[in-house]
């Protein structure tokens, strides 16, 4: 079989066609490495053998007969585990969904399978998708593939390291202020948020709603085409999904950007950001300027009370999201407790970690009454003034570029003691979710040791295709190298 760590959706597809390997092998092999190498690097919270081997026998039975196949035929593909597959266990890497199975499969699920993608596993995630690090998985850490005593990043960690380390060319995660872009630049893969409601959120374990997205990672920038445009467009199920068209991503997918402007804004390339970072993120605009792109330097100015609104916003939404999880209808139920209160307040205590149970704590607060004025409307109207920064932005470049973390991948453990430095991580990723647009991380090179550094490309409200072309002319002008 061809060297299984370096596939991508063409190359199998090229493969299965020539007959070089089937849809039932590749998957055999997928769950193989994955599994011998699981102990090592924490990538997987759970394989799913039986409905992959299913799902690569259908792709085999079309090939045989000559049928049309789908996009991502015989694709082996991880999903972070706060995506809901039918039958399968979807645990959010928490105690409290440590039996859960899904009732039923997230939209984003349905249509990758629908598309002929073969679902190996679940990925482990920081817990409920809290955090940058996945140090917050109830179960294990996930290493980073170039430097295994490093985090991946997070929330989806998982996802990241199976695309970067070998294990899946492609996979889902999901980004509430950072947690696809943020890992796949410590790891070393493209990973994209799309414009909120441009990919449904049915079967998304939801963490805050008015942020949340699922989106791609993958080792090209063509590959998150084809799995974007695979699980994007309207969904009865959920009606923030947005009803735009949706474009053929990979079918128009050009290394043609001359004439784009590129905004640089200079409140991303200040005080905190690590000279390694910097350095190579700005040689990666000089290659764009030397693809034809026009780099004009620009101002978001209210970035820098982006953490401030996020951390309220988030964990307000949160706080009302995890409500749910009481130990009657979801999650584990405490035994032995006398009264139902007791119940409730045991259940909640034992089945969520300390990440989780500060953000329930902070946001419950934020939405009380005699604070909530003070804290969540607040940082709603910061919200608003985020998003205005990036429209009269918009008005004069086609795209913004920026680091996507001011620091590569840090040790395990150097910043579990400092939840402050720990949210420092999505710095330039959150200002992106509050607006709503999209954004993408593509590797730009690594540092002096070794590790892989990410730039931020992002694009307006649905433009996603100016984003997807920036991202592909930078990897065929050699920019993933550095
Ligand atoms: N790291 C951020 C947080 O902890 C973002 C998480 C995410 O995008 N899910 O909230």
């Amino acid at each position: 079989m061809d060297d299984f760590k370096q596939l991508t959706v063409d190359s199998i597809r090229a493969g299965l066609r020539a007959k070089r390997f089937s849809a039932r092998e590749l998957a055999r092999e997928a769950l193989r490495v994955a599994e011998a190498e699981n102990r090592a690097s924490g990538v997987y919270l759970s394989f799913t053998p039986e409905r992959a081997l299913a799902a690569a026998d259908r792709v085999d039975a079309e090939l045989a007969a000559g049928a049309e196949i789908g996009p991502l035929a015989g694709v082996p593909l991880a999903v972070k585990d706060v995506i809901m597959t039918r039958g399968e266990k979807t645990t959010c890497a928490s105690r409290a969904l440590e039996q859960f199975v899904a009732p039923y499969d997230a939209t984003a699920v349905e249509r990758v399978e629908r598309a002929g993608a073969v679902i190996v596993g679940k990925t482990n995630c920081d817990e409920f998708a809290m955090g940058s690090s996945n140090e917050n998985s109830a179960f294990f850490p996930v290493r980073n593939p170039a430097a295994p005593d490093r985090v991946p990043g997070g929330s989806s960690g998982g996802s990241a390291a199976a695309v970067a380390g070998g294990y899946a060319p492609i996979s889902l995660g999901s980004d509430t202020g950072g947690s696809i872009r943020q890992p796949a630049s410590f790891c070393g893969a493209v990973g994209i948020m799309p414009t909120y409601g441009r990919v449904s959120r049915y079967g998304l374990v939801a963490f805050a709603s008015s942020l949340d997205h699922i989106g791609p990672f993958s080792r090209t920038v063509k590959d998150s085409a084809l799995l974007l445009g695979s699980i994007a467009g309207p969904d009865p199920l959920d009606s923030t999904a947005a009803s735009a068209p949706v474009p053929d991503y990979a079918g128009e997918l050009s290394a043609q950007v001359r004439g784009l402007k590129i905004g640089i804004p200079k409140e991303y390339y200040g005080e905190g950001l690590e000279h390694a970072v910097g350095t190579k993120v700005r040689a990666g605009v000089d290659l764009l300027r030397g693809l034809g792109c026009e780099p004009v330097e620009i101002s978001l100015p209210h970035t820098r009370y982006a953490i401030a609104s996020y951390y309220l916003i988030c964990t307000a939404e949160a706080s009302s999201n995890l409500a749910r999880y009481d130990g009657v209808r979801y999650s584990r139920r405490s035994e032995g407790s006398g009264t139902l209160r007791e119940m409730y307040r045991n259940s909640r205590a034992e089945g969520f970690g300390p990440e989780v149970t500060r953000r329930i704590i902070l946001g419950t607060y934020v939405l009380s009454s005699g604070y909530y004025d003070a804290y969540y409307r607040k940082a709603q109207e910061v919200r608003a003034l985020i998003a205005r920064d990036f429209a009269e932005a918009f008005e004069t470049v086609d795209a913004i570029i920026t680091p996507v973390s001011p620091f590569p991948a840090f040790k395990l453990g150097e910043k579990t003691s400092d939840p402050l430095q720990m949210y420092l991580s999505d710095i330039y990723t959150i200002t992106g979710s509050l607006a709503g647009i999209a954004g993408m991380s593509v590797p730009c090179g690594t540092t002096p040791e070794g590790l892989p550094i990410g730039m931020q490309i992002l694009t307006n409200h649905f433009q996603e295709q100016t984003m997807l072309n920036l991202g592909h002319a930078f990897e065929q002008a050699g920019g993933f190298e550095g």
